[in-house]
């Protein structure tokens, strides 16, 4: 029996239900979800055109050249490949893991390990070039979102999974080809 293309996907979103099943919603979004969100957001940034991006250095709002590949850390301006060992990771403007905020794309940008983890997303930066980018509404909005606690339904979790699988192979196309 051959399946259709359809009945491939929905076969296989089926499997991804049982997943989030056996191993709970907790745990799902630990493990696989939030760093498949975090590679797709660096994916996504690093696939951007060759070019100068706004970043925050020394405290002070400036443009940093970057090349297909990199990513530029939004509050310190260090570049560095999107992918690898001590590289970048993807740090969240609001923090907090049951958050509605915790998969919002505009909530989570490139970071280095040091403005990340040691300076606890260097928020002061952080805010300056969140204002920057997109806006006070868009901050505000955050901000509210971030009242919110939610709690993902098996079937949004697997939506988001196929959702960011595809975003990152898109991006990761889009190195390859320069
Ligand atoms: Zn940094």
């Amino acid at each position: 029996m051959t399946l259709s293309p359809e009945e491939k996907a929905s076969r296989k979103r089926d499997r991804m239900i049982e997943t989030v099943i056996k191993r709970g919603r907790g745990k799902y979004v630990s493990a696989i979800l939030a760093p498949l969100f975090q590679e797709m957001i660096r994916a996504e940034a690093a696939a951007q055109p060759d070019g100068r991006y706004p970043a925050v250095v020394d405290g002070k709002l400036a443009t940093v050249f970057r090349e297909i590949g990199q990513c530029v850390c939004v509050t310190c301006g260090k570049v560095k490949p999107w992918k690898g060992t001590y590289t970048m990771e993807a740090g969240h403007f609001l923090a907090g893991r049951t958050a509605s905020t915790l998969f919002a794309p505009t909530n989570s940008n490139p970071q280095c390990t040091s403005c990340n983890q040691h300076l606890s997303g260097n928020q002061a930066n952080y805010e300056i070039w969140m204002q920057h980018v997109y806006g006070q509404e868009e901050v505000d909005r955050l901000r509210r979102l971030k009242a919110e606690v939610r709690q993902f339904t098996r079937e949004e979790l697997v939506d988001m999974r196929i959702e960011f699988q595809s975003r990152l192979d898109t991006a990761i196309k889009r190195m390859e080809e320069g």
